[in-house]
């Protein structure tokens, strides 16, 4: 169960997410090996980039790096920005079609011209290791869960890590993309807690999130949410990955504890930010996740088990 509250001396325990990632890569290492011990196949992962977005680039490189970690084989597919849905579907397809390949990632956005849902739609369920399909979406909607999208089952794997019991407590999720709030939200209320969801009409939405012993925050805006949105002693996990490239937007979100993202600043151009305020959170909050070093772990971390999951499920392994 949630703690209640908190005196005002108290700092908030940090949810790292590095031991949670470590631990999904182990048993996914381990479990490959023994399939590999029993000579049965080792699953294979389809990275799917179109164009030259840095930070697709980033991304791909790392799920690729990641598979080579755990032992899952994988496949980098670049295509030119140039390419056309058809083009796109048309390797989909091929990749559907071949018995070799376990899953299917194509890293969004795509770039603009090509359609995002036909080609999600398009990929096969089974293979569908982002759990995007409406398939594998309607499924988690029924209660009956296969493959789920992996950061929001990242999440649950830290709760669970820290031992944070989500029954029957009032939890909160801020945002509601297909991508984190709305799969979120179905997760907890299938682990029995009482959901909100709340978005950008919601009205007055630091009263709303006040209530909630379980915050789980995917804005995408840097340091929205602040003291005044948190119940003293809540869980808050702070989904939020936002670049900062401006000084006083640093100052801002970190006041007198800024002189360390500055210093990253001035080194790198830019400092990782989330969507909660993470001194404000540190003194209200009884458990806070990191940014960087929380959330943002434990998704390449699930798309290596969501590989594996979906070779086990199609190749009855
Ligand atoms: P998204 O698709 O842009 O959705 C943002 C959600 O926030 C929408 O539902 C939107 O409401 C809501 N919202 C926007 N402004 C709001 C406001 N003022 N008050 C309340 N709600 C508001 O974003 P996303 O893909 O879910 O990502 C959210 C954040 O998580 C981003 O920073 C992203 O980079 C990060 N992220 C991190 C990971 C990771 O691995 N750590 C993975 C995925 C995403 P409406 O629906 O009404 O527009």
């Amino acid at each position: 169960m949630i703690a209640a509250n908190v005196n005002s001396t108290t700092k908030a325990q940090l949810l790292e997410g590095e031991a949670v990632a470590n631990q999904i890569k182990q048993q996914v290492r381990t479990d490959i090996e023994r399939l590999s011990a029993a000579g049965k196949p080792v699953p294979c992962l389809a990275a799917v980039q179109v164009g030259n977005d840095p930070a697709s680039a980033v991304y791909v490189r790392n799920k690729i790096q990641a598979c080579a970690e755990v032992g899952i084989k994988s496949e980098h597919h670049a295509l030119p920005e140039s390419t056309t849905t058809d083009e796109l579907l048309a390797l989909v397809q091929s990749l559907n079609a071949s018995d070799d390949i376990d899953g299917i990632l194509t890293q969004l956005p795509l770039p603009k011209g090509l359609d995002e849902t036909v080609v999600i739609e398009q990929i096969d369920p089974h293979k569908d290791v982002d759990g995007f399909h409406p398939i594998n979406v309607g499924r988690l909607a029924l209660g009956r869960p296969q493959l789920v999208p992996c950061t929001p089952a990242g999440i649950i794997e830290l709760l669970e890590y820290y031992q944070i019991d989500v029954r029957g407590v009032n939890a909160c999720v801020v945002g509601r993309s297909q991508i984190v709030g709305r799969p979120m939200a179905q997760l907890l209320l299938q682990r029995d807690a009482t959901v909100t969801v709340c978005h950008s009409k919601t009205r007055d939405l630091a009263a709303v999130t006040r209530e909630a012993d379980l915050l789980i925050v995917a804005i995408g805006r840097a340091g929205m949410i602040g003291r005044e949105h948190i119940k003293p002693g809540a869980v808050v996990v702070d989904v939020g990955m936002n670049r900062l490239t401006d000084p006083d937007e640093v100052r801002a979100m970190f006041g007198s504890a800024a002189a360390k993202r500055l210093e990253v600043l001035a080194k790198r151009g830019s400092t990782l930010v989330g969507d909660v305020k993470p001194g404000d959170a540190m003194e209200v909050a009884g458990k806070f996740t990191p940014v960087p070093g929380g959330v943002g772990l434990l998704t390449v971390a699930m798309l290596m088990k969501n590989t594996l999951k979906a070779a086990t499920l199609r190749r009855g392994l």
